[in-house]
């Protein structure tokens, strides 16, 4: 496996793998649901390459860039380990040269839910995105459910940019109680480790109410929210019942529909969500 830094290194050993190319762009301190990524990518494609980059541009002022964990080492040894062919860590240099002013944004579909409480989030995501794929010029790029709006956005942005890349996304992986994996999992407190199943407990409900036949969509976000607010460590940002491919809120769940919400642990912003198909 070869790690590289620079866009210079990164052309030279990417123009040496077989393709067709897989990639996985992540941020870092893997778990089983970047691995499951990196899998999909290795039974789709002849080479995998991993990108690792704690982006700047899509965190706020008041969100946890700073605190955000980092354990390089123990990646690579996983990623060696699941069979990766090149990792990529750029510096944020290597990034955001000096004087950098281009951006890439997708309009409607990052105004709701991720993006209205999150602004300038999405534009951070899809200009580094872009940048990584222009660097890396896979063949396949692989994206998590358990961030359904960004692999939406980043969909979106490949039809619109013409990226000659298969967005391919792959499922949510959960531990055995419910909880999606995830990085910040490891900001919460034994307590707030167990509350934070409460996101699962609440989809499941929906979901359940749903298959029993179930349309309305304020009555599947209203079983959401009262079990959001029954948890005591839990505060509710949103829940939401809205349209696959619009992301707009629904009224009646008639074609696929995706159940979402973020909710607070303690200070840890946690995302879920759940496909009605
Ligand atoms: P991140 O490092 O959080 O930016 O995530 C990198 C990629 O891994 C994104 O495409 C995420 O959607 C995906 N991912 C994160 N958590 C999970 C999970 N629990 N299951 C599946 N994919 C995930």
């Amino acid at each position: 496996m070869q790690v590289v830094t620079t866009l210079e290194e990164l052309w030279q050993a990417r123009a040496g793998l077989p393709g067709p190319v897989g990639f996985v762009p992540t941020m870092g301190y893997l778990h089983e649901g970047h691995l499951s990524l990196v899998h999909c990518a290795k039974e789709a494609c002849a080479s995998v390459v991993v990108s690792i980059f704690v982006n700047p541009t899509q965190f706020g002022p008041n969100e946890d860039l700073e605190a955000y964990p980092r354990d390089l080492e123990r990646d690579l040894r996983l990623l060696r380990e699941a069979g990766v062919d090149l990792v990529w860590a750029p510096t944020a240099e290597v990034m955001y040269p000096p004087g950098f002013q281009t951006w890439v944004t997708v309009e409607q579909l990052t105004r709701p839910l991720e993006g209205a409480q999150r602004p300038g989030h999405f534009r951070g995501v899809t200009t580094v995105v872009a940048k990584l794929f222009n660097a890396v010029r896979p063949h396949k790029a692989f994206f998590g459910q358990k961030d359904a709006q960004q692999a939406a956005v980043i969909r979106r942005m490949t039809r619109d940019l013409s990226y000659p890349i298969e967005i391919v996304v792959c499922p949510t992986q959960r531990e055995a109680d419910g909880l999606a994996m995830s990085s910040r999992n490891t900001y919460l407190s034994p307590a707030e480790r167990e509350a934070a199943t409460v996101l699962y407990r609440a989809l499941k409900t929906a979901a359940a109410a749903y298959q029993a036949g179930e349309r309305n969509a304020e009555t599947l976000r209203g079983l959401m929210r009262e079990i959001i607010q029954a948890e005591p460590l839990a505060e509710l940002q949103y829940v939401s019942c809205a349209d696959y491919d619009t992301l707009e809120e629904l009224q009646v769940v008639e074609g696929k529909a995706l159940l979402s919400m973020a909710v607070f642990i303690g200070k840890t912003r946690l995302i879920d969500n759940w496909v009605l198909d």
